[in-house]
């Protein structure tokens, strides 16, 4: 990802000192099963960078914008996930969590596409309300909108879903 390495030499002179960095970033291509960031929208990423005696510190957020088909009415949707970020970039990484320091570089590329992908849903809902299949969407005997829409499973999976004793293991 072009433009995510950021130069620290001039931070790690003075531990302490930090550094925002505000900007957006380009997720193209970022996707799951369920959900993708659209071609062309940026997310946004907001991080302070904090020299610390042996790395720097990444703390922030990150806005990623995502569109995919409802779970439960099939419609395409969209809306804007932000995660947080936390990540420590180290002289001498001792173990798999700390990334480590390229010179006097830190890329941020592939800790941003990693977060980006996770803060994607997995289960995309147009709305709390979202009552499920449209009927003129989806008439009953055609297409498999329709045979999903009356299988009696799907339907006492919803019930099981809508009852407020039962958690919502999607939610
Ligand atoms: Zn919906």
């Amino acid at each position: 990802m072009a433009g995510l390495r950021v130069g620290v030499a001039d931070l790690r002179r003075h531990p302490g000192q930090r550094q925002i960095i505000e900007r957006d970033v380009e997720l193209d291509g970022v996707e799951v099963s369920t959900a993708a960031v659209p071609s062309g929208s940026p997310g946004h990423l907001d991080v302070v960078l904090e020299s610390l005696s042996d790395g720097v510190a990444v703390s922030g957020r990150l806005s990623v914008p995502w569109e995919g088909p409802c779970r439960r009415c099939l419609e395409q949707t969209s809306g804007v996930e932000v995660v947080e970020l936390r990540e420590v970039f180290s002289d001498s990484p001792v173990d798999d969590d700390l990334l480590s320091i390229d010179g006097d570089v830190i890329d941020l590329g592939p800790v941003v596409r990693d977060a980006a992908v996770l803060a994607l849903p997995v289960a995309p809902l147009c709305g709390e309300d979202c009552l499920g299949p449209d009927p003129d969407h989806f008439p009953v005997g055609t297409g498999d909108g329709a045979e999903r829409a009356v299988d009696p499973r799907w339907s006492a999976l919803d019930e099981l879903r809508f009852d407020p004793g039962v958690p919502d293991p999607l939610e």
